[in-house]
């Protein structure tokens, strides 16, 4: 897309920590700097960890929050599917972003995020699309100011090249101040250190109960990870596609299945 084109398009906002979450105002000031023409459909309640999935046995209730702001009772798929498919119908949207997540989308986690499946879906519509996560520290303020000091300006270069129509983009910035940025890295998504873990709580009434957490380890030393990137001070750039398929293990087992 050329600057020209994207100083026109019709960007469509939406994210997964929800129609409150102030990483949306910070993706919402990044749109605001690319184009006038600025559409935020979020959901009404904090989707983290909802991945791709598609509300189908529940209606989807729609609340108008402002001008061109919708409130969706559903997930951030729900959300681009609503504003594609039916609030801007008319003229659909030329750029779907999705974040400013609050915490990385890197590595393994990509596919429980629902802030990466507002790109994915908007891929899947055929508009490029592009998430944006924010790294933090537990017990520290967040540094928004990183994301919207950076966020135009990755967009507009990355926009520039191009991708394919089944490719969309993840972005993260990582958790330093915005002058401390070392720079941008275009990084492969990298394995994740940590491991899960199920930690169990005892409630009021004696009942045990249940929260996934997680388990600490160290990064692979892969400088085209994108973990690498980020925990080393660089906003890291991430093209991903949807296609899971493994090409090598495909052959190979064609091959063995041909065979017999
Ligand atoms: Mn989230």
């Amino acid at each position: 897309m050329t600057p020209e084109k994207l100083a026109k398009a019709r960007i469509l906002v939406t994210n997964d920590d929800g129609i409150h979450a102030p990483g949306l105002e910070a993706l919402i000031e990044i749109a605001n700097q690319l184009s006038n023409d600025v559409w935020v459909v979020a959901p009404e309640f904090n989707q983290s960890g909802a991945g791709h999935s598609l509300s189908i046995t529940r209606p989807i209730r729609a609340r108008d929050v402002g001008p061109n702001k919708v409130a969706i009772e559903g997930t951030p798929t729900d959300c681009v599917l609503y504003a594609v498919k039916h609030l801007m119908k008319a003229r659909k949207p030329d750029l779907v972003l999705s974040g400013v997540n609050r915490g990385t989308n890197m590595a393994d986690d990509v596919t429980y995020s629902g802030t990466i499946a507002g790109a994915m879906e908007g891929c899947l519509l055929g508009l490029p699309s592009i998430a944006f996560s924010q790294a933090f520290t537990h017990d520290h303020p967040i540094k928004w100011a990183t994301a919207t000091a950076f966020g135009a300006d990755v967009t507009r270069k990355a926009l520039a090249a191009g991708w394919p129509h089944n490719v969309f983009v993840n972005v993260n910035f990582p958790d330093v101040v915005a002058s401390s940025v070392k720079g941008v890295r275009v990084t492969r998504q990298g394995v994740r250190a940590f491991g899960s873990s199920i930690v169990e709580r005892i409630d009021p009434r004696g009942g045990a109960y249940y929260w996934n957490s997680y388990t600490p380890g160290d990064h692979e030393p892969d400088d085209e990870a994108d973990v690498v990137a980020i925990r080393s001070g660089y906003v890291s750039v991430t093209p991903l596609h949807l296609d899971l398929t493994h090409e090598a293990t495909r052959r190979k087992l064609a091959a063995e299945f041909e065979a017999t």
